[in-house]
């Protein structure tokens, strides 16, 4: 077997070996065969890393007019949309995304680092009208070392969400990514160095989040967490910050509610169930995994809901015609097979899939076809915990107020969909919903223009829109005196 091309890290503007000279293998899904050596990173490659972010932060990076800083934002952003087939190839082997989806989402990527581009010479303070003799005036100023903890279903674009309002701020990066799929954020150092972002304003390290993660975390010059992963990881990693009082972002897990009244137009409705849990092959935070249906209609739309679904062809995430690829790694198909299983115990009507197509195309990669269940209730295993996969779970209801309680019967609030004719009702649904993002007769958009984020075990924080950008910046207030003298500070009054 031909040996495996090696990956480099990217520190201090240098392509370096790990400290460990250890490597492991990263798989293609669809052929669950390895097809690179990702560098094993520790603690002292994450000391190396943080070091050089910390450096160019006290060099050139913050003193940088926020202007200079937004045309190197915008010649990247450039850059990644003239390597937008080679990032999408590169990402379609790492974690089987579709060919298809991924060069939609690389070309509509470069989005976000134009978007807070844009924004990074408008961050105004403002002058404080004091009741002092005094001038005050507020900065907002950036923080220093951000790191970045992203996963593996969506490594561009959720590399992107936090590197874009972090550097635009002013702020210098350290990224790591999942240990399955490393590559894509190695291949955009490429273009970092080419876009003319000085030396350890952007870093990577690879490996493993006990090995690398934490110690970045941890790290005396880190000031901001960026995390985006398990609800569990989240919560240990905000503990960690915690002792240094670090600032976090967490964007987690979600058990999402998409709920169908009787008066929806069916077919629309279908349609979004279907590209809520089954697009990305249901692993994507927002999936619409609990299906709620109105009574009246649930026979009727189960039945739609499985005819469209059976139609989708699964296979070659190269392909143009695949409309389903592969689970991205062994672990999460093995994952996802277990809450199939535990579906069945616990009584829940498996109306569709339920296991590996029986395909020869299919045949080596973590494949599992799209699996719909119904007679679930909210209280089942399969209703209360993240799937990450393909796998559905139907609860029916009849009135309003049922379907808000069973929406909101979870630990989890990222995100919720309503599907239906009447705008009066989807308007008090939007209010009761616990939610970051609600959608209304549509789901799973997200844009770099609007504020994505969870309610309760979702996360904290805030990405995109302006938001976005505040957490990765601090308010600084400034007093200037303009008394005529300083009075005796023991007579007091
Ligand atoms: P994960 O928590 O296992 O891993 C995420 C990242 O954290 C990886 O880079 C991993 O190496 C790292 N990590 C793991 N343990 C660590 C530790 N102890 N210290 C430091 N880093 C550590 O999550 P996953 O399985 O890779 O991703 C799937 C999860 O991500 C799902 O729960 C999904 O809902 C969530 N997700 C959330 C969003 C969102 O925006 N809310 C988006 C995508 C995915």
């Amino acid at each position: 077997m031909a040996e495996l091309e090696r990956l480099k890290m990217y520190i201090g503007g240098q392509w370096v070996e790990p400290c460990s000279g250890a490597y492991f293998e990263t798989v293609d899904p669809f052929t669950a065969r390895p097809w690179a050596l990702v560098p094993r990173g520790n603690a002292e490659d994450a000391d190396r890393a943080v070091r050089a972010a910390h450096a160019a932060f006290k060099g050139p990076w913050r003193t940088m007019h926020p202007s200079k800083r937004a045309k190197i934002l915008h010649r990247f952003a450039s850059l990644i949309e003239d390597h937008a087939l080679a990032l999408a190839e590169i990402e379609v082997r790492d974690n089987g995304r579709l060919l298809a989806e991924m060069h939609h989402q690389i070309a509509y990527i470069p989005n976000w680092y134009h978007y807070y581009a844009g924004l990074a010479d408008k961050i105004e303070g403002v002058v404080h009208p004091c009741d002092k003799p005094a001038l005050s005036y507020s900065r907002h100023e950036p923080l220093g070392v951000c790191v970045g903890i992203v996963p593996w279903n969506a490594p561009l674009l959720l590399f992107s969400l936090k590197a874009a309002p972090a550097l635009a701020a002013g702020n210098t990066l350290v990224m790591k990514p999942a240990e399955h799929t490393s590559a894509t954020a190695l291949k955009l150092m490429e273009l970092v160095e080419k876009a003319g972002f000085p030396e350890g304003v952007v870093n990577v390290v690879t490996g493993y989040g006990r090995e690398v993660g934490e110690p970045l975390v941890t790290h005396p010059l880190t000031r901001h967490v960026g995390f985006t992963g398990s609800t569990a990881t989240g919560a240990h990693l905000y503990s960690l910050a915690a002792r240094d009082v670090k600032r976090v972002s967490l964007e987690l897990g979600g058990k999402s509610p998409n709920i169908v009244f009787d008066d929806a137009a069916i077919d629309d409705a279908v349609r979004g169930v279907v590209g809520g849990i089954f697009g990305a092959t249901g692993q994507t935070c927002i999936a619409g995994s609990r299906l709620l249906v109105q009574r009246k209609i649930h026979d009727q739309f189960v039945d739609k809901l499985s005819a469209f679904t059976a139609s989708a062809r699964v296979g070659d995430p190269r392909k143009r015609e695949t409309q389903i690829g592969p689970i991205a790694n062994q672990m999460q198909y093995d994952k996802v097979l277990g809450y199939i299983d535990i579906a069945r115990q616990e009584g829940a009507e498996l109306v569709l899939g339920g296991g590996r197509p029986d395909l020869e195309e299919t045949s080596q990669g973590y494949f599992i076809s799209p699996t719909i269940f119904t007679g679930v209730n909210n209280t089942m295993r399969i209703a209360r915990e993240e799937v990450f996969g393909p796998v559905l779970s139907t609860i029916v209801f009849d009135e309003v107020e049922e379907a808000v309680d069973i929406a909101n019967d979870s630990e989890f609030g990222l995100a919720a969909g309503v599907w239906t004719s009447d705008m009066k009702r989807a308007l008090r649904m939007s209010d009761l919903l616990e939610a970051g993002s609600v959608w209304i007769n549509t789901y799973r958009d997200i844009s770099y223009t609007t504020p994505f984020g969870g309610y309760k075990k979702s996360g904290i924080g805030r990405e995109n829109g302006v938001e976005g950008i505040r957490e990765y910046l601090q308010t600084k207030a400034v007093w200037i005196s303009t008394a005529d003298e300083i009075k005796n500070p023991f007579v007091i009054g």
